[in-house]
């Protein structure tokens, strides 16, 4: 069974958008992985068929409510669907390549894009979401978000990129991000091309290209070397 990613979201109209394009738009049409978008304002209550309301206790903004969610998930995914479920969330675990990984070995994802000032953290316990983040800044909405995983999850996946060796020895698989890269002309506004790179000396440039990352690594992500100065 090819990865399912199977969307929850108060826009469906958005997906597959970005996604439906090159790579991950090619391996769509191949059907090397699919995607279902779907509206939780199916789920909404009333002839307006709300989906949030007030917060508890006061404050600003709209919450999207519990039973809604709950009955748009439930919907999606049966008690035996083996796909992870994840919520978009600024609070949650940081996306990684590792995690990355992890999930583009598996079934599928079932994602649930937030809205507003966020969901009833009751449905976050009572059908046991794993929050996931971006980064740490604000988006308006999960979609954009959702979308940065399941681009990150697809390149991953078979067939996908064009040669399999184009993923091992990307930014973070070695623990390092990558050495910098370079292609014709030779010399471009004065700038020539490192002279090892077109040596044709294999080990030479291996060992450049090593120095390079660390180097690069060093001066803009030490947290990748040492953790503690994260
Ligand atoms: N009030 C919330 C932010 C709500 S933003 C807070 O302070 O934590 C609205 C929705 O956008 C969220 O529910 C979430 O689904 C999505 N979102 C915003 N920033 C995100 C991020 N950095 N990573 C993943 N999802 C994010």
């Amino acid at each position: 069974m090819p990865f399912a990613a199977t969307i929850l979201t108060l826009y469906p109209e958005m997906f597959p958008g970005p996604l439906g394009v090159s790579l991950s738009g090619d391996a769509l049409g191949r059907g090397a992985w699919s995607i279902e978008a779907r509206d939780i304002r199916e789920h909404g209550l009333g002839r307006h068929r709300a989906v949030d309301d007030t917060p508890a206790g006061g404050g600003p903004g709209m919450v999207l409510r519990c039973d809604v969610l709950a009955a748009a998930i439930d919907a999606a995914a049966g008690p035996d669907d083996p796909r992870p479920r994840l919520l978009m969330s600024p609070r949650g675990r940081p996306l990684t390549q590792g995690f990355v990984r992890e999930l583009a070995a598996g079934p599928g994802v079932l994602i649930v894009c937030g809205r507003f000032e966020g969901v009833d953290e009751r449905v976050i316990e009572g059908r046991g979401l794993r929050e996931v983040s971006i980064g740490d800044y604000v988006l308006s909405g999960g979609e954009i978000a959702a979308m940065a995983l399941l681009d990150a999850c697809v390149r991953l996946l078979p067939g996908v990129m064009g040669r399999e060796a184009s993923g091992a020895e990307e930014s973070f698989e070695g623990g390092l991000l990558e050495y910098p890269h370079y292609t014709r002309p030779r010399e471009w506004e004065g700038r020539a091309i490192p002279d090892v790179l077109t040596s044709g000396n294999h080990a030479a440039i291996a060992r450049w290209r090593r120095d390079e990352a660390l180097r690069l690594t060093r001066e803009r992500r030490p947290d990748l070397l040492d953790p503690s100065k994260g």
